[in-house]
């Protein structure tokens, strides 16, 4: 099992967060991350998950269900944000 490494810039552009990327997830899985500030700018984050830090993540879904399917042989029904956070696929 290898673990990776991204630094992502929000949206607002002001930060950049790095992510680890645990359980063989690829990094791809995180398409958006939005800071505190990002929010108080008004830049939206629909469909975002909360993380600690007050930062948000955005989800490329389709990525998340066929690394289920694929690696995991888990139904990508089951994959959803929950599944992603509480499963400790990414922090
Ligand atoms: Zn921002």
């Amino acid at each position: 099992m290898m673990d990776s490494k991204k630094s992502i810039t929000c949206e607002c552009e002001a930060n950049t967060i790095e992510l680890t990327f645990h359980h063989s997830m690829p990094p791809e899985l995180v398409n958006k991350v939005f800071c505190p500030q990002c929010q108080q700018k008004g830049y939206k984050s629909p469909k975002s998950w909360p993380i600690p830090g007050d930062w948000r993540l955005h989800f490329d879904l389709e990525i998340a269900r066929m690394f289920a399917m694929a690696k995991l042989k888990i139904d990508p029904q089951l994959v959803n944000p929950g599944f992603i956070i509480d499963g400790g696929y990414v922090d």
